[in-house]
């Protein structure tokens, strides 16, 4: 058994001796602004819980009740007999809450990049992807057939210029994250509509990292940017801020019906238990009656944005809650990481493949559950390991 796989443990070696080799790091805890980790409480900023909704009394609640009247599982897929009310309930209220037509929900966001690229393009089609979208996007290009162009990263004269190469296809699609993951800074949406509208193109945007984020109620970089009904295809996640799991496009009826028979996770996936569709119609309710959360999330942003740039380190270009701390050499990024650990902070090295090589980064995600306090105390630690590792 074991010889069958040495050629793949060989490249698992290699990233040991590079120190890039990541083990899983499991919570002893539930996830909060401090967890628990190998025995110890540290400052969690890694996960994305902008909001802190993975704890909220009202989506437990929504989940305890929804598993006790409907069960934990649904048993079939959407298209067979796997759709309860609440599903379409919950995609009506998507919708309404996107100001779009429709919604319909995938099983993760992941899933919703792929199940829509790859339905809704073939070879008559184009598609223009900045060059730092999210893998799940990259994946779903993959699939289909259509040609593609990558411009770089938020240039709008790459764009433009893909935009002119690109004549006489059936469909157009400009792709890209609203809110790039590993940079925090928000695409150009406004830019990028203008010249669609110019070259007869369709926009789709990732709004992963934007929803529960930006906009209105954390309606996300549409309504941020006031472009309402001028984006075709919105995705979103609710498995970050919306604090529970899965994915859905927000768009029009025809978008809607097509992906429910040509969307391949959709069809062929089971769909979500009652208890994360429950909870995550209770998560939207909480973005529309607690905007005070959203608030507090942008308060502590600024706090510890500020703070990491005064204390001198490299924050590259981010302007959301996502602040990278950009140090370039992979195994220095993972050996600050480790420090911070040991000063009780929880802040994950991120390294190539995830960033471009000589990129390499410790990636802060503050949330609106954290005192301020708690980041103080994490600045302290990150001056302190900054100091030692030399980066400051
Ligand atoms: C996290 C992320 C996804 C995947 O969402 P999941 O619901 O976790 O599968 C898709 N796109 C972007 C930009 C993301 O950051």
């Amino acid at each position: 058994m074991k010889e069958a796989f040495q050629y793949l443990q060989e490249e698992l070696d290699q990233m040991k001796e590079n120190q890039t080799f990541r083990p899983l790091i499991p919570l002893a805890s539930k996830q909060g602004s401090r967890v628990k980790i190998k025995g110890k409480d540290v400052i969690q900023l890694s996960s994305n819980n902008y909001l802190g909704l993975t704890d909220h009394p009202r989506l437990k609640q929504a989940a305890i009740e929804a598993i006790e009247k409907f069960g934990a599982g649904t048993g079939s897929v959407r298209t067979i007999a796997g759709t309860m009310d609440m599903h379409n309930a919950l995609e009506e209220k998507l919708a309404d809450f996107k100001h779009t037509e429709a919604a319909l929900v995938f099983q993760s966001g992941f899933t919703t990049n792929q199940g829509v690229l790859s339905a809704i393009l073939a070879e008559q089609d184009v598609v223009i992807s900045d060059e730092l979208n999210h893998a799940s996007i990259i994946d779903g290009i993959r699939l289909t057939k259509a040609d593609r162009k990558i411009y770089k990263h938020s240039d709008m004269d790459s764009l433009e210029a893909a935009l002119k190469e690109s004549d006489g296809y059936r469909a157009r699609l400009i792709v890209t994250d609203g809110v790039f993951s590993m940079d925090g800074d928000i695409a150009k949406l406004p830019e990028i509509v203008e010249l669609a509208e110019k070259y007869n193109a369709m926009v789709m945007v990732d709004d992963a990292h934007a929803s529960g984020v930006l906009g209105k109620n954390g309606r996300g970089t549409v309504n941020h940017f006031g472009l309402d009904g001028r984006v075709h295809i919105q995705v979103g996640t609710l498995s970050k801020a919306i604090g529970v799991l899965g994915g859905y496009v927000a768009s029009t009826n025809t978008l809607r019906d097509y992906l429910i028979h040509k969307g391949r996770p959709f069809l062929f996936s089971t769909s979500h238990p009652p208890a994360v569709t429950a909870a995550c119609s209770a998560a939207i309710d909480v973005l529309l009656e607690e905007p005070e959360l959203i608030v507090k999330l942008w308060d502590n942003t600024a706090f510890f944005k500020n703070g990491l740039k005064a204390l001198g380190f490299n924050t590259g270009k981010s302007e959301t809650p996502i602040t990278p701390v950009i140090i370039g050499d992979e195994a220095k990024a993972l050996a600050f990481s480790d420090k911070l650990f040991e000063y009780g902070v929880f802040a994950q090295g991120i390294v190539y493949p995830t960033v471009p090589k000589g990129t390499a980064r410790v990636r802060t995600i503050v949330t609106a559950q954290h005192t301020q306090d708690e980041l103080q105390e994490a600045l302290n630690a990150f001056e302190k390991a900054g100091k030692e590792i030399g980066i400051i």
